[in-house]
């Protein structure tokens, strides 16, 4: 069993050992002590956390369990009729024990569904950023004492000022809990889907890598941008960052997500970013240089670059280009020209403006013009 703690975890213990039919507490009792036996110590304190909202430790919890079998057995004899576990409990804790003054009776899955809705979105229907604070501190601790992976990702829909601007904020919210549907629809049961501000959302993936978490990322980010919501072009960027790889707290976790968030937006947005992936690669520099194109040897005119990077670039390009193209960009720094092979990596063609904006890798880069970049950028890597 997957044991967590907080609101979850009492949801879970719920639906696994409370049923609604009339042997519903030989059951409970039934599988509390089985379960004891198999090693989980702690159940009698999440019970009497989830019957009674008392928080005991191990020993006092199984402690208080025992003295309220016993305590049951005494009221059936007195009364010669039996009055069961729970309402011996109810008596243990409000006249034995005086730890209940004004208890609530309340039927347990009525109070669950209670809770599950206080934990959740409304506009989305998936779980709200007070549960999302809870659920990554829960999957740390659990992550850490296993020694397993976990992976975060954190997406933000694009130019969605946009969207609210020209369609309104009905369509606004639409798009968001479109994308709210999209991930509950898109991840496992055991993930864990948050919305985590106005249009950021996050997910939790417990025992996932970077490369599993990347491509479930992957495909959020491409479903997104097919969605038709008010004929408004859709896309989301996104950061990921892994237990314990890229980070070792809830905070440093976020961070890194975050950072790789920005990355996305930056180089270019509708694209997912992970942080073990990119870390080693080289940061990109906002540099304005002229460019002149080239493309099948013949001139296709001047452009800017937008940032670059030892590894590639990012410009403006008149016409579409397709990823995968070949070009090439003759820098003019100083007077020494160099010509970079290029192939495109990705195309921005949602901005309204008749450009395009690309980037591109640097491809077959002889020794010298790599040391020219090298001498002539601002970074040493
Ligand atoms: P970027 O691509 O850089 O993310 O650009 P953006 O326009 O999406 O910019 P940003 O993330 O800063 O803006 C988010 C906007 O989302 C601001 C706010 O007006 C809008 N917003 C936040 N919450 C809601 C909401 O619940 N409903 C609607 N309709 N709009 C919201
Ligand atoms: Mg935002
Ligand atoms: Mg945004």
């Amino acid at each position: 069993m997957r044991v967590s703690t907080g609101i979850q975890g009492e949801l879970d213990l719920i639906n696994e050992i409370f049923s609604d039919d009339d042997a519903a507490e030989e059951k409970v009792l039934a599988t509390a002590e089985s379960l004891y036996r198999s090693g989980e110590k702690n159940i009698y304190a999440r019970l009497i956390h989830v019957m009674c909202h008392l928080r005991l430790n191990a020993t006092e919890a199984k402690r208080t369990w025992e003295n309220i079998l016993k305590h049951r057995d005494d009221l059936e004899q007195k009364l010669g009729r039996k009055t069961g576990f729970r309402v011996a409990l109810l008596d243990y804790f409000v006249n034995e024990s005086r730890e209940l003054k004004n208890p609530k009776v309340i039927e347990i899955h009525v109070y669950a569904e209670t809770a599950r809705q206080a934990a959740i979105d409304e506009l989305t229907g998936v779980f709200n950023r007070r549960f999302f604070d809870n659920a990554l501190e829960r999957e740390l601790k659990q992550a850490s004492r296993r020694n397993r992976e976990f992976s975060l990702l954190i997406v933000d829909i694009d130019n969605f000022k946009r969207v609210n601007d020209t369609h309104g904020h009905t369509t606004g919210d639409a798009v968001i809990s479109a994308l709210g549907k999209l991930l509950k629809r898109s991840i496992r049961s055991e993930d864990t889907p948050c919305r985590i501000g106005g249009e950021e959302f996050a997910v939790i993936f417990p025992e996932t890598d970077p490369d599993g978490a990347m491509v479930v990322s992957e495909k959020i980010r491409s479903e997104f941008a097919k969605l038709k919501i008010a004929a408004t072009d859709l896309s989301l960027s996104g950061g990921l960052a892994t237990f314990p790889g890229d980070g070792k707290t809830a905070a440093e976790l976020i961070d890194r997500a975050d950072q790789m968030l920005y990355f996305a937006k930056y180089s270019g947005k509708n694209r997912v970013i992970c942080y073990s992936q990119n870390k080693r690669r080289h940061i990109r520099y906002p540099l304005e240089w002229e460019l002149k194109v080239t493309k099948n040897g013949g001139d296709s005119g001047k452009t800017k670059s937008q940032d670059v990077s030892i590894e590639g670039i990012s410009f403006e390009l008149d016409e579409n280009a397709e990823p995968g193209e070949l070009l090439s960009l003759h820098l003019n720094i100083d007077s020494d020209p160099i010509e970079l092979p290029v192939q495109i990596v990705w195309v921005d063609n949602n901005t309204k403006s008749r450009k395009f904006r690309a980037g591109a890798r640097f491809i077959r880069l002889t020794e010298e013009n790599l040391n020219t970049l090298r001498q002539r950028l601002p970074f040493k890597n």
